[in-house]
């Protein structure tokens, strides 16, 4: 509870996508007497499905961003500025970077996940998250365009890495060149014509891959590839998968392999009835997910149920994950790559349908502040 309060108190810890179905109803959890504080380091969260095409010019930062500490403050929650530090799972405390302390009858943590591999941070080294880095990435390659064509590297072959190099070309036009290192094949996860389909728009769009080599040593301005190329950049932007954020560490709870935090299939922590979490930064222990936003936006309903019923002592439900999901990819050059249940489709329609969803989604949490039940 929150001192000198009567009621008990449920801390939310990441305005991510898996919380964000619950600041929306914000008021239907106070209005059951539970208190609600949202931390968070940054009072908006970047959606990442917009992240690339707001690198290319396609978004402006503001079109692609939820304002987290005013939907909590709308719907009657306290709002925390500031990165959570370190969780007491046994003394149910929460320590935050500002020196804050916070009790919790219940804790969510929807924290995401960090860039893995990631090299020595610098203005010109970007890791792709957290997704608002590609804000500044964005203004330094204009910057640089400004005076010369730039050199642009991007590392990492998944659909991020591909997104991203697609979307540097979306901004540079025909100006400089993006080179795209890759430690396996590029969309070596997606079905064969997939990759086929991809490698074909990214020679379209003159990006150079470079295909099961990784990046062994950073110098200024230059890479060292594992077959002993170099690879001179003014920018490299650095998508290499995710791991889960330092945060959990040390939090006393069930871990991963990876370090994320293992849950039960009510989103619980297998070590502690009071701990929850959503998104990229959990591990469900019957069936590991891929980490992807689709998952985290429906954990966010049953995070809204469990967490009012862990303090009002009603039933858990379970997260039954769906089997499949869409996958659209923005390839910068108003083309998608669509791929869901063996189809792959190339094409501006699958754009528009990708435009059309991350838009909806995105304006559907702008202006609603007042944390309606619907
Ligand atoms: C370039 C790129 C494009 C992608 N495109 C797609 C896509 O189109 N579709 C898709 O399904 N997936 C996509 N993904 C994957 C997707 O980003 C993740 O799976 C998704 O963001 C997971 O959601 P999340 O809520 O767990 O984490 P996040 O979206 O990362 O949100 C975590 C939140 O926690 C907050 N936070 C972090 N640390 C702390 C702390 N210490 N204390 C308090 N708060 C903290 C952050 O500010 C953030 O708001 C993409 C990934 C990348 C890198």
């Amino acid at each position: 509870m929150p001192p000198g309060s009567g009621s008990p108190h449920l801390v939310l810890v990441g305005g991510g996508h898996a919380h964000l179905y619950t600041l929306r109803r914000l008021r239907v959890l106070i209005g059951r007497g539970i208190a609600v504080t949202l931390v968070t380091p940054d009072r908006f969260h970047y959606y990442s499905g917009m992240g690339p095409g707001m690198l290319g010019g396609r978004y402006r930062p503001e079109d692609i961003r939820i304002d987290v500490q005013s939907l909590a403050e709308g719907g009657g929650a306290r709002c925390v500025v500031a990165p959570a530090e370190r969780i007491n799972s046994q003394a149910r405390r929460l320590h935050l970077a500002d020196g804050t302390t916070l009790s919790y009858d219940a804790l969510s943590l929807n924290i995401g996940s960090i860039v893995a591999d990631n090299p020595l941070p610098s203005d010109c080294i970007v890791p792709v998250k957290p997704i608002a880095n590609l804000v500044a990435a964005r203004e330094r390659l204009l910057a640089v365009a400004r005076s010369k064509p730039p050199h642009v590297l991007v590392v990492g072959g998944g659909a991020a890495g591909v997104e991203i190099a697609g979307n540097v070309r979306r901004l540079l036009r025909d100006r400089g060149d993006i080179t795209l290192v890759a430690s396996s094949p590029i969309l070596h996860r997606f079905p064969p014509r997939a990759r086929e389909v991809v490698l074909n728009a990214l020679a379209e769009s003159r990006i150079e891959t470079v295909e099961g080599v990784s990046v062994k040593g950073w110098m200024d301005g230059g890479a060292v590839l594992s077959d002993g190329r170099t690879v001179a950049w003014d920018l490299a932007l650095v998508a290499t998968g995710v791991k889960p954020p330092a945060l959990l560490g040390e939090c006393g709870l069930p871990l991963a392999p990876d370090g994320s935090l293992l849950v039960d299939r009510f989103l619980r922590s297998t070590g502690s009835p009071a701990v929850f979490g959503g998104g990229d930064c959990i591990t469900l222990a019957e069936q590991p997910l891929p980490r992807v936003g689709v998952y985290a936006v429906r954990q966010g309903p049953i995070l809204f149920h469990n967490l009012q019923a862990q303090l009002t002592g009603k039933r858990l439900l379970p997260f039954n994950p769906q089997r499949s999901f869409l996958q659209l990819l923005n390839l910068g050059d108003d083309t998608a790559l669509l791929v869901r249940n063996g189809i792959v489709w190339r094409g501006r329609l699958a754009f528009r349908l990708k435009d059309f969803i991350d838009r909806r989604f995105v304006e559907s949490f702008a202006g609603k502040m007042s944390g309606a039940a619907g």
